[in-house]
């Protein structure tokens, strides 16, 4: 796989494991000692990295994929076909990540692995059902709301 090649379906998933797996080693996670390490593919071949950033004030925490998807979209790239995420037990992403990873793919195929380099493949529209997205707030706001948008 090239930087320059866009893909769609087809990637290596061993590739995407591999690189989450390294993230996974650079995760800070002094507080829940949970290392988690994710690899998101953008549609434009480009794999972006992620760990988990945890913080004294642990609402500050950030999750693995998080950090991924900010760093892609940071780098300009929207477009999401897969995310391998690697704990030490094959957890799956957190209610935030699903919704968070939602806003850049209605569909995601993800990797779930283990430290072990077991895993397993699901998607997004699996673990985050009935989503919701910009389109549910369209009818709610089909025009900007402030009025003093002419000024
Ligand atoms: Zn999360």
């Amino acid at each position: 796989m090239t930087v320059n090649q866009p893909i769609t379906a087809h990637f290596d998933p061993r590739v995407l494991l591999d690189q989450a797996h390294q993230a996974r080693e650079r995760a800070y996670a002094p507080y829940s000692h949970y290392k988690v390490g994710a690899a998101l593919l953008g549609r434009s071949g480009r794999i972006y990295t992620g760990c988990n950033v945890e913080n004294a004030v642990y609402p500050l925490s950030t999750c693995a994929e998080r950090t991924a998807v900010v760093k892609a979209v940071s780098e300009g790239e929207r477009e999401f076909v897969a995310i391998a995420v690697v704990t030490e037990n094959g957890g799956t992403p957190c209610g935030a990540c699903r919704q968070t990873l939602r806003e850049f793919a209605e569909d995601l195929v993800i990797l779930i692995g283990d430290a072990t380099g077991h895993y397993r493949q699901t998607t997004l529209r699996q673990l985050l059902p009935e989503s919701f997205s910009a389109a549910d707030l369209a009818p709610v706001f089909p025009e900007p709301p402030c009025p003093i948008r002419h000024l």
